[in-house]
């Protein structure tokens, strides 16, 4: 595997694959891998000749300063476990590499964005993602670009930006992997209490709450609502959303008819998590 830092480096370095047109494969990250990461790198190997992973903490996404500055970075044992993936590529920049002096363009995709985590972190958040994803995708032009359903918004987002943009890459979802009592593998996992780490489980049992509700016959959303939400209270959990959405616009119903997709946001001490699942 090789690491390179720099745009005009990983342009050199795809030149020769891609006038064989070998496949070329991009998984987006922020690092700190886990379990997560490591079943998208897994499924850009079996798919692709050439495996890009980009690993970028980006500034720009960041709501909050503190959040930012806490974010776990361990670049060497990410190299370690990209390179036990058999990944070619880690391309990690610095920031000035991205965002150059005299930066001033910003992709901002509407609907979609604009409840739950765009209520919630406000509009910043999805256009630092969408500007930061688009330029990796001029960088990398990449077949294929995988992402996790654990950022299901974000997905979301995504796939609008690439259909209003005709942006020529294919997006694959790839499951939300967890560990064993049911909380969403996350980066953010390890700045949990030990106290946070028995509480956070809630948000994955609320979901459950919410599907098995459901199966039972009960189809309003403010009945599976509350029952999620007495879950999450319950485990003492400061709750930020919990919805019923349309999983492709992020309408929240008020009865589920269709296909619906439960989301949820919660503080467990002061970590945010975010889980989903499909009803
Ligand atoms: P991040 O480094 O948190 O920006 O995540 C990079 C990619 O990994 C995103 O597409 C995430 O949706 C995906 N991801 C994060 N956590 C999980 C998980 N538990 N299961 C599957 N994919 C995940």
């Amino acid at each position: 595997m090789r690491t390179l830092r720099t745009v005009a480096e990983l342009r050199a370095a795809l030149a020769q694959p891609r006038r064989e047109r070998r496949r070329i494969g991009l998984v987006p990250t922020m690092g700190a891998f886990h379990g997560g990461h490591l079943s998208l790198m897994r499924r850009a190997r079996e798919e692709c000749d050439e495996v890009v992973v980009s690993l970028f903490v980006n500034p720009t996404q960041f709501d909050e300063d503190a959040d930012l500055a806490d974010y776990p970075r361990d670049e060497g044992r990410d190299a370690m476990l990209a390179a036990e993936e058999h990944v070619d590529y880690l391309f990690a920049p610095a920031v000035p590499d991205i965002y150059p002096d005299g930066f001033s363009t910003s992709v901002s995709v509407g609907g979609v964005t604009e409840a739950l985590e765009g209520a919630s972190r406000g509009r910043k958040h999805f256009d630092g993602v969408a500007t930061v994803v688009n330029k990796l995708f001029h960088i990398v032009v990449a077949d294929i670009a995988y992402f996790g359903q654990k950022d299901a918004q974000q997905v979301a987002m995504i796939r609008r930006m690439v259909r209003d943009l005709d942006i020529g890459v294919e997006i694959e979802v790839c499951p939300i992997q967890r560990e064993a009592d049911g909380l969403a593998m996350s980066s953010r996992n390890v700045r949990l209490s030990p106290q946070g780490r028995l509480q956070a489980p809630a948000l994955y049992r609320s979901l459950n709450t919410a599907a098995s509700l459901l199966a039972a016959g009960e189809s309003r959303t403010t009945a599976i609502r509350s029952a999620a939400l007495a879950e999450l209270d319950a485990a003492g959990i400061r709750t930020e959303y919990f919805e019923i959405v349309n999983p492709e616009t992020f309408v929240p119903t008020t009865s589920v008819e269709g296909p619906a997709l439960a989301v949820v946001a919660a503080r467990v001490g002061d970590v945010r998590l975010i889980d989903n699942q499909p009803l």
